[in-house]
């Protein structure tokens, strides 16, 4: 018999199959820069926007150079757009004259840029460099603590820990882009879709939701 672990592991593999990130970037360091623009805010809204932004500034260089007011009007629609923008310049000057334009396979490094924590570098690296991960963002939180797969006190690094513990390392990535997802569509933080969750009987908060 399958433990609660498996079970979930087996449904979100059902309903996510091949997952991936929905952020839309075309270069190592667009998708950074997009990672860092999501804190509070949607991917939808940050793919609205940085199109724009990265067609109008074409290159690592273009970026570090533009003006920070030009940046915040193409970024607006996401909101707490003053201080992103000169994250976004900055983290381009950074990767210029320290990394060589590339992204580093360097998670300390990386966590000292602009706006970049634990759960952004989670992201790229696992991304980018296949690092197993498990970034907790809103999603990631929300669910592990309804599937009891982390405590109601748990903070973000905590629950981090027990989402390695739980899942196996060749899992990581793979269980985090399907917790964003389940999240996202499913699980959601208002109306989550409890009537048709397989997940309803191993579920804390099914008792409040339907
Ligand atoms: Fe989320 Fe509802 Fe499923 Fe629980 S039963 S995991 S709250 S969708």
């Amino acid at each position: 018999m399958k433990n609660k672990v498996e079970v979930i592991g087996t449904y979100l593999d059902k309903l996510f199959p091949n997952p991936r990130c929905e952020l839309i970037y075309h270069k190592d360091y667009e998708l950074l820069i997009a990672v860092m623009l999501s804190a509070q805010t949607t991917d939808k809204r940050v793919n609205s926007v940085t199109p724009v932004l990265f067609s109008t500034y074409p290159t690592l260089e273009d970026l570090m150079g533009a003006k920070v007011k030009d940046v915040q009007e193409i970024i607006k629609p996401i909101g707490t757009y003053h201080r992103k923008a000169q994250y976004v310049i900055d983290i381009a000057r950074r990767l210029v004259e320290e990394c060589d334009g590339r992204i580093p396979n360097d998670r300390a490094l990386l966590e000292t840029f602009p706006g970049v924590g634990r759960k952004t570098t989670n992201v790229v690296l696992s991304n980018i460099y296949d690092v197993p991960a498990i970034a907790v963002d809103t999603h990631v939180h929300r669910v592990s603590k309804r599937l009891g797969l982390a405590m109601g006190k748990d903070d973000v690094l905590e629950i981090e820990k027990k989402l390695m513990r739980k899942f196996p390392k060749s899992e990581w990535s793979r269980r985090h882009h399907q917790l964003v997802l389940f999240g996202r569509y499913y699980c959601k933080a208002v109306r989550p879709e409890c009537k048709t969750c397989a997940l309803l009987e191993i579920c804390k908060e099914k008792k409040k939701k339907v």
